[in-house]
């Protein structure tokens, strides 16, 4: 049913239109962009016809093009779409089955569904302060939570929000960045020591908001340091300061945005990494592969206390439509036994990666796990000078060699590979070989 390439216009210049109508704050890829025409599980296919590996999309869990997230769209749209306040089948159906991803005995029993991360992540800012009667929320440095108003406040990374570390609203409190290959304490993953500083340094942290009249509402945090590059959090960080913030009578939020949903292929949820356990998580992208899905899980008492704040309600968000396709998604990832392509294919590229690296000295720490992996460009693996100029000009000459790869971090120096999680070994092998060729021939 797709329109042939030669019935299309060729001739308007893309760009140029783009240009002329959209703000210039709004991002987009590439000096000289590609016109993506179609896409098809991890592959995307330009109007030249030429294909390209698309190591970026962490929307698309499933895959480009998934017939069975089409097919629930379209029988369901003919069939019933409307708001959350009527009574249907699909919005107590896909709920359960969120909440049977949950590791058993969590207590998180109860859903709340919207339409984006940022919202989630809103919803779950709220959610904690309504619950505790306290306003203080601590993020982590270098963090990205969204764009609204609130999940704004607490994206602290300077690279998304230049005035991050300035004008910040006073219920918001900044906590330093857990990375033990460039942060304040520095270590070998054996050594435990790092994560018990920077908990130490965060347990001060709380005594000293308490001291100035601003208990802690919340922590949140990604479960994985995703903005970073797909930083692992230091081994006993995330379960030391989850006991802090509880000690202190606030609670724990999970941003798992980015990195739950199967993609680290060790664990459904990244908070599993750590061996944690939190009172509110956050998700979104991956859930509708591409179709608007968000969604709040907490426990019954904290999405309850929402009431003293009246009523929730989300006109598109947990409508039949969103529902059929997050139920669709669910049962493709299952069926198609995707955590475990992500765990074998993930430590395939990983792999590869770190044999690149014993050749290709620019290669710096390899981040990650699973299916998001963190490629990190230095000019000198001592000082750790990172290269960021490198890592965009590697971008571009990888795009020209057929494989979508971008930078993140705050000093773009990092390879973000957060593919599909449909990405095949032969795929991989390509992208590895592609990586290879243009460090060994430059950039
Ligand atoms: N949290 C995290 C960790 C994210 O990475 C993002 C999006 N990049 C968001 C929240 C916001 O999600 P959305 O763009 O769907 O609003």
């Amino acid at each position: 049913g797709l329109e042939p390439l030669s019935q299309r216009d060729e001739s308007g210049d893309e760009l140029a239109r783009r240009e002329r109508i959209f703000a210039s704050a709004q991002e987009r890829y590439y000096d000289s962009p590609m016109q993506i025409e179609r896409g098809w599980r991890h592959h995307l296919v330009d109007t030249t016809g030429r294909s390209y590996v698309d190591m970026v999309n962490n929307v698309a869990g499933l895959g480009h093009g998934h017939p069975g997230v089409a097919d629930a769209l379209n029988s369901q749209i003919r069939r019933l779409n409307t708001n959350s306040r009527f009574l249907y089948r699909e919005l107590a159906e896909y709920s359960e089955r969120l909440l049977a991803m949950l590791p058993a005995g969590t207590g998180l029993d109860t859903v709340l569904l919207v339409n984006s991360g940022s919202e989630a992540v809103d919803l779950a800012l709220r959610l904690a302060q309504a619950a505790t009667g306290r306003k203080t929320i601590v993020a982590l440095r270098e963090a990205y939570h969204g764009w609204t108003m609130a999940s704004d406040a607490v994206t602290t990374s300077a690279f998304d929000n230049p005035f991050a570390l300035e004008n910040r609203p006073d219920w918001v409190h900044v906590a330093d960045v857990p990375n033990r290959f460039r942060g304040t304490y520095r270590g070998a993953e054996s050594d435990r020591t790092v994560g018990q500083r920077y908990a130490a340094d965060f347990g001060d942290d709380l005594v000293r908001l308490g001291a100035e009249g601003r208990d802690v509402a919340a922590f949140v945090c990604e479960s994985v340091l995703g903005n970073a590059g797909g930083v692992l959090l230091p081994e006993g960080y995330l379960a030391d300061v989850y006991a802090r913030v509880r000690a202190a009578g606030g609670l724990c939020i999970a941003d798992e945005v980015q990195v739950g949903f199967g993609r680290l292929g060790s664990s459904f949820w990244g908070f599993e990494e750590s061996g944690v356990v939190p009172d509110i998580v956050s998700i979104a992208k991956p859930m509708g592969n591409g179709f608007p899905v968000g969604g709040v899980i907490t426990s019954k008492a904290i999405a309850d206390a929402l009431a003293s704040q009246g009523q929730f309600f989300s006109s598109a968000g947990g409508n039949p439509l969103s529902c059929r396709v997050g139920i669709a998604v669910l049962d493709a990832m299952r069926d198609e036994g995707l955590q475990q392509n992500v765990a074998e294919v993930g430590e395939r590229l990983s792999a590869g990666v770190r044999e690149l690296a014993e050749r290709h000295e620019i290669i710096g720490p390899i981040h990650g796990k699973g299916l998001y992996v963190g490629v990190e460009l230095v000019r000198d693996r001592q000082t750790m000078e990172p290269a960021s100029a490198e890592a965009a000009a590697i971008c571009e000459r990888l795009r020209e060699l057929g494989v979508v790869v971008l930078t993140t971090s705050e000093r773009s120096n990092v390879l973000k590979v957060k593919p599909p999680l449909t990405l095949s070994a032969e795929s991989a092998d390509f992208v590895l070989a592609q990586l290879d060729r243009v460090l060994t021939e430059g950039w």
